[in-house]
């Protein structure tokens, strides 16, 4: 784990002292690390290394099975692809087993049993936000008072995204994003070469997860600058050729929703840059490329500060109207048009 020092702080002194709460939530931004603290958390509970110091050690069987997914008393809880949300009972379709719960009939259940073979059962569920309100008004009083063996921990980017109800019952831990030296120090250490290491560490924006994602898969990173490369296209095309893309992106819209709000965030992050060079502050910028610097430079002194500003801010509201249901093919057309031009 990378920056997080209060967070591990807290878990080994919650470790050396043997006190826990029954139910965490655990927030912070998107890919900042969260789900990786929670399994982290459940290794140290169940890890067979003698001194409590030593746990988790990330080699015995109990800490294995619970990196790879397969250990039987530490269940992720999300929703399943074709649902909207957690919901209280399992989707009717029947399929190949998950490697996942989605549905608060089996936690209730299962929560009753002892563990199987660890001292701690662990249900990590994440993106508590989907959490449908009937299913977790079910959910209430075992996670008020589940069985002294049953740990919750629930994952979520703000605790004021998780229903009240849920998010009272649980005690939140807070994760910030590393720095970006830290990052950046933390992937040449784990074997990537230091230039790339610094551009995945701005990208990244603090989103760890991500960065150490992209560092084992290159298509990650050629994806955001593809997108990037998108948004710099768009801006010097015709009214025609925006619209065209426009459409092209409420049509993956349809399929894809986390790719076009992925689309959307790399645009945010180019409109962010060109501010930043307008004012001086070219050493922030996360397009970090040559050719990319060159464009920022190039629309920085083309558009007007307040032009970029706007420009950032339409693409933020369209993020937040996509998610509330709005004709997705409006919002984007609108978008797209709004933006300014550069040649
Ligand atoms: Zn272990």
């Amino acid at each position: 784990m990378i920056g997080h020092e209060a967070a591990q702080a807290w878990l080994r002194r919650a470790l050396q002292t043997d006190r826990l709460a029954h139910a965490y939530l655990i927030t912070g931004p998107r890919a900042v690390g969260k789900r990786t603290f929670a399994l982290q958390i459940a290794q140290a509970l169940n890890c067979n290394a003698v001194s409590v110091g030593d746990r988790p050690d990330h080699t015995c069987q109990q800490c294995r099975m619970i990196q790879r997914g397969i250990h039987p008393d530490v269940r992720v809880v999300r929703r399943a692809p074709e649902r909207r949300m957690i919901s209280m009972r399992p989707p009717p379709i029947a399929g190949p087993p998950r490697d996942f719960v989605d549905n608060v009939q089996f936690i209730q259940a299962d929560a009753q049993l002892r563990p199987v073979m660890g001292r701690r059962k662990v249900y990590l569920i994440v993106y508590a936000e989907e959490l449908a309100e009937d299913a977790a008004n079910r959910l209430l009083k075992t996670l008020e008072e589940p069985p002294p063996f049953v740990l919750f921990l629930l994952t979520a980017i703000e605790r004021g995204g998780v229903l009240p109800t849920v998010a009272s019952r649980c005690q939140e831990l807070r994760l910030r994003p590393a720095g970006r030296a830290q990052l950046a120090e933390a992937l040449v250490a784990g074997g990537s070469e230091p230039e790339r290491a610094v551009q995945l560490a701005a990208l990244a924006g603090g989103r760890q997860g991500w960065a150490l994602a992209a560092a084992r898969e290159p298509a990650l990173f050629e994806q955001q600058q593809t997108y990037a490369r998108q948004l710099v296209e768009a801006l010097s095309g015709t009214r025609l050729d925006r619209l065209v893309r426009a459409r092209a992106l409420s049509e993956r819209w349809v399929a894809h929703p986390e790719a076009v709000r992925e689309t959307l965030r790399v645009w945010m992050s180019w409109w962010r840059d060109v501010m930043l060079v307008q004012l001086g502050l070219s050493g922030r910028v996360v397009h970090l490329e040559a050719g990319e610097q060159a464009t920022l430079r190039g629309a920085a002194g083309q558009v007007s500060r307040q032009a970029a500003r706007q420009a950032a801010a339409a693409i933020q509201q369209t993020l937040a109207d996509l998610d509330t249901n709005v004709n997705a093919r409006l919002a984007l057309d609108l978008l797209l048009l709004r933006l300014p031009a550069i040649v």
